[in-house]
């Protein structure tokens, strides 16, 4: 009699598996003595664990999004005893549970002996028939044989063998294909005895649709632009011979170009001339190596989709009419400052309230419906940007009127829930924007004005006087966006400039600023708002365009020397009038709320609305 399957987490949260990213393992030719001995469970985990240490699934902010499940179905007899057939039979006569058998493809006449796969279908029913499982999207089979090497993509399921010593590295490759649609990265189609091949010129060949090939080596429309690293003149970064040849040499370089470097290079999807990879070596040419940068980035933004759950969020909720809404810190917790320009009126929360908490946090009365606040009051009107910082370990504000030129900067006082003002000045400059990082331990204020393109910095020693130790910089007219960041402890600023599409990252030193990274048209030019919105301590930034309500999420580079598409908020927020004030006026930042009496704290994302006067809690 049969044994039931069953099934184990091997990875994640069983309760969050309607809203993650999710892989069965399955067992094919395991045999009930084989199962019961733990031989299946010992290679589920070993692929898990080259899984979880192969780059970016490594990346903790991204593998908290899995749910991992092996999946136990016995086989009648061992998949060691499965053997090449020529011809391949309608159906298996090895008696295992979904009939892999390997030569299941053949190139020039020739049977592929590697090309190994079963019944696609019946895994994913057999994987599906549990109702917790009912929604896994993607399914690895581990093929109990370990004398023949073998592995395919086929229907949706990834199959392979354990022939070779490091098979799981394997397993990894036939998920490149299954789960995140990349190609093959080598040259030869059966193995590399074969042939050279070129690719056929006529009729002329279509670009192909995976993400990590391409006939196109111009730099300027490169699918993978975004990620080279090596200089124009060196894409492609192999010779190319007039004879096709396997393996072209590089071209000549001091020192060598380094293994990792993103360019082109000639050979890749199963032929050795006209297909360009995007480095020297990736796991989807030899499963030996990482996946390339491209690869890495491909696997990346698929894997963004999930980060975002959107269908946990809270309805919009009624906030009230304000100009800024920014980040900032109660005596409490982490919370959010709103303040009307028009008005003066500021109110305080400590963002309990929109985690549904009941009462306040000192256990005072219970907050009125309407009125988020814990604190409120007015500092006047006019503010045209007003910037967080902290000083001495206090929450402070500063204030600049952009008609007027004044400054002011105000403390957090009484029970953390007031701002007291502690300096006032009108030195008559005007600026757009202005931002403080904090360097040397010490908040810096830069001002910068975008019809002059000046920009200056200055410290910010005490909360009753002038910034001081002025640095002058040019950064040039018309950046609509500036936004500082804080990268490894380091301040940088990331600014946008609309008309261009232009994205900068400087990193701000004591004398003023290094270029980390610039390019124009690399964002559209509809961008109204970017934020900082650092999740699980990684950097990111959000930005939106309130025109089309569209909203999407970049992860910054190291260094700030560049910007990944993460992944696109979805559903959009939607568009609507976010601000009044277009020029500065902070609408959108990083939220952090609690659990309802718990102490988790929730890194999301708040987008409020002037136009409904509604608090958007984006769910990250
Ligand atoms: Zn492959
Ligand atoms: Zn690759």
């Amino acid at each position: 009699m049969a044994s039931p399957d069953t099934f184990r987490i091997l990875h994640g949260d069983l309760s969050r598996i309607v809203i993650s990213w999710t892989l069965a393992i399955v067992s094919e030719g395991y045999t009930r003595a084989q199962l019961d001995k733990g031989d299946f469970d010992r290679d589920a985990k070993l692929v898990v664990d080259e899984l979880l240490a192969t780059a970016p699934f490594d990346d903790p902010g991204l593998n908290r999004l899995f749910v991992i499940a092996a999946v136990r179905v016995e086989s009648e007899r061992p998949g060691s005893e499965i053997k090449l057939l020529d011809p391949v039979p309608a159906s298996s006569p090895f008696r295992t549970a979904f009939g892999a058998m390997y030569g299941r493809d053949s190139f020039e006449g020739k049977q592929i002996e590697r090309a190994l796969h079963g019944d696609s279908q019946l895994v994913k029913d057999k994987v599906q028939q549990f109702t917790d499982l009912a929604t896994i999207e993607n399914f690895l089979v581990i093929v109990n044989n370990d004398s023949t090497d073998g592995g395919l993509a086929h229907d949706g399921v990834g199959w392979f063998a354990k022939a070779r010593s490091a098979w799981p590295k394997v397993a990894v490759h036939e998920l490149g294909h299954q789960a995140f649609s990349l190609a093959d990265e080598y040259a030869y189609r059966n193995s590399q005895s074969d042939p050279v091949r070129r690719l056929p010129t006529s009729p002329p060949p279509t670009e192909p649709v995976e993400p990590n090939i391409t006939l196109d080596t111009n730099v300027a429309t490169l699918k993978w632009v975004g990620l080279v690293t090596l200089p124009q003149t060196f894409v492609p970064g192999t010779v190319q011979a007039a004879a096709c040849v396997r393996d072209h040499p590089l071209k000549p370089t001091d020192p060598e170009i380094p293994l990792n470097a993103v360019g082109a290079f000639e050979g890749a999807g199963y032929h050795d001339c006209g297909i360009f990879r995007p480095s020297r070596v990736c796991k989807m040419r030899d499963s030996a190596f990482p996946f390339c940068a491209v690869c890495q980035n491909a696997i990346r933004v698929k894997l963004g989709g999930y980060m975002l759950d959107q269908r946990k969020a809270e309805p919009p909720q009624k906030v009230g009419a304000w100009t800024h809404v920014l980040p900032f810190a109660t005596r409490f917790a982490p919370g959010t400052l709103f303040y009307n320009s028009v008005l003066g009126n500021y109110a305080l929360t400590d963002n309990f309230r929109f985690a549904i908490l009941e009462r306040r946090p000192d256990g005072s009365p219970l907050l009125v419906p309407g009125r988020p606040d814990i604190g409120v009051g007015n500092i006047n009107a006019g503010w045209s940007t007003l910037a967080p910082f902290a000083l001495g370990g206090v929450q402070h504000l500063f204030g600049h009127d952009f008609g007027s030129g004044r400054f002011a900067m105000w403390r957090l006082g009484g029970l953390g829930d007031t701002l007291i003002q502690t300096f006032f000045d009108t030195p008559g400059g005007t600026t757009s924007h202005v931002v403080i990082v904090t360097r040397d331990g010490a908040p810096h204020m830069i001002a910068y004005n975008m019809f002059t393109g000046d920009a200056l910095m200055s410290r910010i020693d005490g909360n009753d006087a002038a910034p001081v130790d002025p640095v002058a910089m040019t950064w040039g007219a018309g950046i609509t966006a500036v936004v500082p960041l804080e990268l490894d402890g380091e301040p940088f600023v990331l600014t946008y400039r609309a008309f261009a599409g232009e994205v900068a990252i400087r990193k701000i030193t004591a004398s003023g600023f290094v270029m980390a990274f610039v390019r124009t048209a690399f964002w559209p030019t509809n961008i109204t708002h970017v934020a900082s919105t650092p999740k699980d301590g990684r950097p990111y930034v959000t930005r939106y365009a309130a025109g089309t309500g569209r909203m999407l999420i970049d992860h910054v580079r190291v260094n700030g020397t560049g910007l990944d598409f993460v992944c696109r908020v979805d559903p959009s927020p939607g568009p609507g009038a976010p601000s009044l004030f277009g020029i500065g006026a902070q609408v959108m930042g990083p939220f952090r709320s609690r659990n309802p009496g718990g102490l988790i704290l929730f890194e999301n994302l708040y987008l409020y609305r002037a136009l409904s006067q509604e608090l958007v809690e984006v769910f990250l």
